[in-house]
């Protein structure tokens, strides 16, 4: 039975989550999001000892263990793949190590076709215009600044709390999660365009948008998917 890999990657402020998800429900896929699910998978085994390596060199401000996320990709996978027919991987692999440690796992559960790679493009001053005008509550409802005359300090209509920027939205931190994902994860695709299909997609578009583009360009590789072909939203 043919099972799919969709790896999303984008820089901040490309939508890749929201992406993510809208996929997931049109392909019927499984959305893995890869900070929730790697934080779950260290919760339920903490005494494992790639969690323990990783949560010290946590704490000393380092990354996690590259082996530690091959091997829930690995192990969650699977269990996932008994119920779904693909996996949307949003957030993995972040860093080439990483890519390396998971590689194998993924040729040989989808097969190098099955893996399909979305690179969500956005330059640096798109990313910084969108992020800045995200406005949040203090229970993180999302707003854009600008629609319906919401500002800062605006009341959110849901609790009556203040809007404000996140801390992680303003145009310096953005420069620098940016060039933080240039170094770490853009070497990801270079691997990954020798080895399979990336589809490139302008994600400075709107959401809808960007979304029918991804669709479109993904069709053609999801052949066993009947259900996936000429749907529109
Ligand atoms: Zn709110």
């Amino acid at each position: 039975m043919v099972r799919y890999a969709i790896i999303l990657i984008g820089p901040p402020g490309s939508g890749k989550g929201t992406q993510a998800e809208m996929l997931a429900e049109r392909l019927g896929f499984f959305h893995w999001s890869s900070s929730n699910t790697v934080k779950h998978w260290m919760t339920k085994h903490p005494d494992h000892p790639l969690v323990k390596k990783s949560m010290e060199n946590y704490a000393k401000g380092g990354l996690f263990e590259p082996e530690l996320m091959a091997h829930v990709v690995e192990q969650e996978s699977e269990q996932i793949l008994k119920k779904h027919k693909g996996i949307i991987y949003d957030g993995s692999p972040r860093t080439l190590p990483e890519l390396h440690e998971a590689w194998p796992f993924w040729k040989k559960t989808f097969g190098k076709n099955n893996i399909l790679v979305i690179n969500l493009k956005l330059e640096l001053e798109n990313a910084q215009e969108r992020l800045t005008k995200r406005l949040i509550c203090e229970f993180d409802h999302p707003y854009i600044r600008g629609e319906g005359g919401l500002v800062v300090g605006s009341i959110c209509p849901k609790d009556g709390t203040k809007l404000k920027l996140r801390d992680l939205d303003n145009p310096e931190v953005i420069k620098v999660r940016f060039e933080e994902f240039k170094k770490q994860t853009i070497p990801t695709l270079e691997f990954l365009r020798h080895q399979t299909s990336v589809l490139d997609v302008d994600a400075s578009k709107a959401i809808a948008k960007v979304f029918e583009d991804v669709i479109n360009k993904l069709t053609p590789h999801l052949k066993a998917l009947k259900n996936a072909k000429n749907k529109k939203t």
